[in-house]
């Protein structure tokens, strides 16, 4: 059986009898993509272009129009466009395939064969045996499109239609394009054929399967998480409970047995009635309706948005096989045995909670914008625009295949359809995620043109599945893994069918945008997008909180499923993963105002998907770069570089304060940090303090100061004495003290008074004393200088003062005459002075002997004030080994004239 999920298989591409000549024609005529104004152009029909969908968001109001190049109005596949105008008029998005000169691109204009030939092409090259082909619609218009019954090859009706068909490279063909949903496998193919030959050139599958068993290159058994299996909670056992039906068939309201939302399946929840779940605004019929007025069409699992049955005989055809309301009331009530087996299908049980989900989902995203305008599933829409037919068939217990799930999704107007299977014991239909995945498929098939080896199809799938089974009780961190319910038995892990379970814990979950190289696609791929997608959901959740009415709250849950269902309308054709991202950031800012940028760039940095992240091409999931960074990172502001000296107690304290110059962030609160910040003696000189700045999201951005750590400052100052007598001895003191005043114990002080010098150490007080026996002579002009040595922790100091050294006291005993006589005749008279010399220390004892040779004596007149003589040299010593007593002596002349003496 086939499985494969390829979008694109190419098969061949016959490039008719030009083939030779292409690479020339090619090389000198490359075709650009044109630079045209999609905006200006749509405002004028014209048959360049057609409009392939065209609606305005319930969620926005963003004018949503999607296009492609037409060539005579005949629409040219590969050149899908889109332009989004907001309700002011203003293109907020555009995203142009369009090329520069599609013309000259056509390689092959002629159409050979009619649809039905392209039918019956196919069928040969498929295998299929073609029997009873009849047209049911008239071939209308340029594309003839037109519609061909099952024809005994599918499983619907065939429609047709004629296109052009590009790529790049190689140019352009006239194509018919044709589905055909295949009797024997789960594959709906939609075909792509060479008008000219019949050959199938190109053919997407709209038929997506639900686990990684169907990736091609899918190596599940070595890639299975290693966490256990969630906590179960199975209410396996059959329940009946008594109820009143408090409404009827002609309220169309109903009632259900069911796990109802947000309970993930018979794991995480009890079954319970459920009264009249239907939501006004998205189904304001209920959900048995279909003709547009009060009271239903069905008391059967059938209705505007779905029609369940149990196809257990794999035909994809209900066979009558709906399950009845048995009272004819639209209540639907019936035993269950979750444990599946042959003998015990459960199978009303079954399909009702697989028709209650199936309505359950599409009333809830018509809030978010998919509603009937943008192609959503109803038979009847209402008057509110798109095409109406196409309500989810929703195949419950189908034979088709099992431990699998899937979906196919059709254009709008025709029906999408819902396989769910039975796994071992285990019945998908009670496995409620998986549910929502598969209808998540034709979400994003009909919002968006998705296909490439970065398609985040998958991701979508699991994405939804997430937002409709949150419980208020959850956290981020917890461990959700997919199918844990549904597959159990093929994967025994939290992670389920995903090869990780999802958390916001990075230990539980480490997808960053590059797993996608080495996860399969569409499966693996898938599931690192809407890792990020729920990284995304709880940042909004941190912001905004959780809001369990998931219709019409206003929590970060509502908020998010908004943002990715506008993402999906917005984001350009095959997107790839900064595409998809950028799309969100698109219908933020249109719808929020951007309010929320700081929460998605905060998730998707996160994982990888940050500013820097390159996409490369979304045609390859290796080719990608991953980054971690976000437009908003927080701005670092230091100051200066600067110097600050130790502080009283030997240390530095720097605070945020002395860094920070008005550093900030986007995203607040800022909460700033500077490391290192504590110092000691030990740091002295330059250290380098790094200021961080992080923001609400964890965001850092740092600068860096260089401080120098400086020693204490210290103060010296001169107490001692300030003068003294040659040969005595000085005291000298100085005090020691920091910054603070107080005395600094222990350190030497150096003490100088012109050549002489000593030191003391300072006491507890920081006091230095220390003595010097003076001897230099008392001229000239002396300081005295007192030093402290720079040491380890702290700087040196000087003082200062001028210092007088005196004469030393001595002895002077006169010796000589105490009168004279003069000469006869003459007035002159000679006395002879003299005077003995003794130092103080002979009758005061004196440190230092002193010297008297160094004296000088003169003698004076003490009547007269005068000086006699001048200073004379003691020279003449009574012992000449005593240098300590000594003579002097004079001769006075005196002029005595009249007088006498
Ligand atoms: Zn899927």
């Amino acid at each position: 059986m086939k499985k494969s999920t390829f979008i694109l298989v190419l098969i061949f591409f016959i490039i008719t009898s030009a083939s030779a000549q292409k690479t020339d024609k090619e090389d000198e005529n490359a075709i650009s993509r044109s630079t045209v104004s999609l905006e200006t152009l749509i405002q004028k029909e014209s048959p360049i272009y057609v409009i392939t969908k065209e609606h305005v968001s319930r969620t926005s109001g963003i004018r949503h129009v999607y296009l492609r190049q037409a060539i005579n109005g005949l629409e040219v596949y590969g050149t899908e466009s889109s332009v989004h105008i907001d309700n002011t008029g203003k293109t907020i998005v555009s995203h142009n395939n369009f090329l520069s000169d599609v013309k000259s691109s056509v390689i092959s204009d002629s159409q050979s064969l009619t649809a039905e030939q392209a039918i019956s092409a196919v069928a040969n090259q498929m295998g299929y045996t073609l029997s009873d082909i009849q047209q049911l619609k008239t071939e209308e218009g340029i594309s003839k499109k037109g519609l061909y019954n099952k024809a005994g090859i599918s499983s619907e009706d065939i429609p047709v239609k004629l296109m052009y068909y590009y790529r790049e490279g190689e140019g352009t063909i006239l194509v018919w394009e044709l589905s055909i949903a295949e009797l024997e496998t789960t594959d709906w193919w939609n075909f792509r054929i060479d008008a000219a030959t019949g050959i199938i050139i190109d053919k997407d599958n709209w038929t997506e399967q639900c686990n990684i068993l169907s990736d091609s290159n899918h190596d599940c058994g070595s890639n299975l998480s290693e966490y256990e299996i969630l906590e179960m909670d199975i209410n396996s056992n059959t329940e009946t409970t008594a109820y009143a039906a408090l409404f009827n068939v002609a309220d169309g309201v109903g009632t259900y047995n069911v796990y109802p939302m947000p309970i993930e399946s018979p794991y995480f929840g009890s079954r319970s009635l459920v009264v009249g779940p239907e939501n006004a605004t998205a189904s304001p019929f209920g959900w048995h309706d279909t003709d547009g007025a009060i009271g239903a069409e069905f008391t059967n699992t059938r209705g505007n948005n779905v029609s369940a049955w149990d196809d257990e005989d794999a035909n994809d055809a209900p066979d009558g096989a709906f399950t009845d309301s048995p009272g004819v009331d639209l209540v639907f009530d019936f035993p269950l045995n979750t444990t599946y087996s042959a003998g015990d299908q459960s199978t009303d049980a079954a399909t009702t909670n697989l028709f209650y989900w199936n309505n359950i989902i599409h009333d809830v995203l018509y809030q978010y914008g998919f509603d009937e305008a943008a192609g959503n599933f109803q038979v009847n829409n209402y008057g509110n625009g798109g095409l109406g037919g196409d309500s989810v068939n929703a195949l419950a217990q189908s034979g088709k295949s099992t431990c699998n799930a899937n979906f196919s999704t059709p254009a709008d107007g025709s029906s999408p359809r819902m396989r769910m299977y039975v796994c071992d014991d285990e019945d998908g239909d009670y496995d409620n995620w998986v549910i929502v995945h598969e209808y998540g498929h034709g979400i994003h098939s009909r919002l968006a043109t998705t296909g490439g080896a970065e398609r985040m199809n998958e991701g979508w799938g699991d994405y939804y599945g997430l937002m409709l089974t949150m419980q208020s009780s959850d956290v981020g961190t917890t461990a959700r893994g997919f199918g844990s319910f549904a597959f159990q038995s093929v994967f025994p892990g939290s992670g389920g069918a995903r090869t990780q379970p999802y958390s916001t814990d990075l230990a539980i979950n480490d997808y960053t945008y590059d797993s996608i190289n080495t996860e399969v696609s569409p499966h693996g791929v898938g599931s690192v997008w809407a890792m990020m997608l729920w990284e995304m959901t709880w940042e909004l959740i941190a912001v905004h909180g959780f809001d369990t009415d998931f219709y019409n709250g206003t929590g970060g849950n509502n908020i998010s499923l908004t943002l990715v269902t506008e993402g999906l309308k917005l984001q350009p054709a095959n997107a790839g993963f900064v595409e998809g991202r950028d799309a969100i950031l698109a219908a933020d800012a249109a719808i929020y105002g951007g309010a929320n940028a700081c929460a998605i760039w905060a998730a998707f940095a996160k994982r990888g998907l940050g500013q820097s992240a390159d996409q490369g091409l979304s045609t390859s999931k290796t080719d990608g770069t991953e980054a971690f960074d976000s437009p908003f990172a927080p701005i670092a502001l230091c100051v200066a570089d600067f110097a600050i000296a130790l502080d009283v107690n030997g240390e530095v304290n720097l605070t945020v304060a002395d860094i920070d110059n008005g550093s900030s962030v986007t995203c607040g609160p800022m909460s700033l940090s500077i490391d290192p910040k504590f110092f000691t003696c030990d740091d002295l000189g330059e250290n380098e303090i790094t200021l961080t700045v992080t923001d609400s999201y964890g965001f850092e951005t740092t600068c860096t100061t260089t401080v120098t750590i400086e020693k204490h400052p210290t103060t010296l100052t001169y107490t001692g004495d300030l003068d003294e007598q040659y040969s005595d001895e000085t005291n000298l003191s100085a005090l020691l003290v920091d910054e603070g005043g107080n005395g600094l114990a222990g350190e030497t002080i150096l003490f100088t008074i012109g050549s002489q010098s000593t030191s003391g150490v300072t006491d507890a007080n920081g006091i230095a004393t220390a003595t010097i026996i003076i001897t230099q002579d008392p001229t000239p002009a002396y300081t005295v200088d007192v030093e402290f040595l720079e040491v380890a922790c702290y700087t040196g100091s000087t003082d200062s003062d001028v210092f007088d050294i005196t004469q030393e006291d001595a002895i002077v005993e006169y010796t000589g005459h105490l009168f004279q006589a003069t000469a006869v005749n003459s007035n002159i008279a000679t006395v002879e002075l003299s005077a003995n010399i003794q130092d103080i220390t002979i009758t005061n004892p004196d440190p230092l002997a002193g010297d008297i040779r160094n004296a000088t004596v003169k003698f004076v007149d003490r009547d007269g004030g005068v000086d006699i003589s001048p200073w004379i040299p003691v020279v003449d010593l009574f012992d000449p080994s005593d240098p300590t007593t000594g003579t002097v002596s004079w001769d006075w002349d005196v002029d005595l004239g009249n007088l006498t003496s």
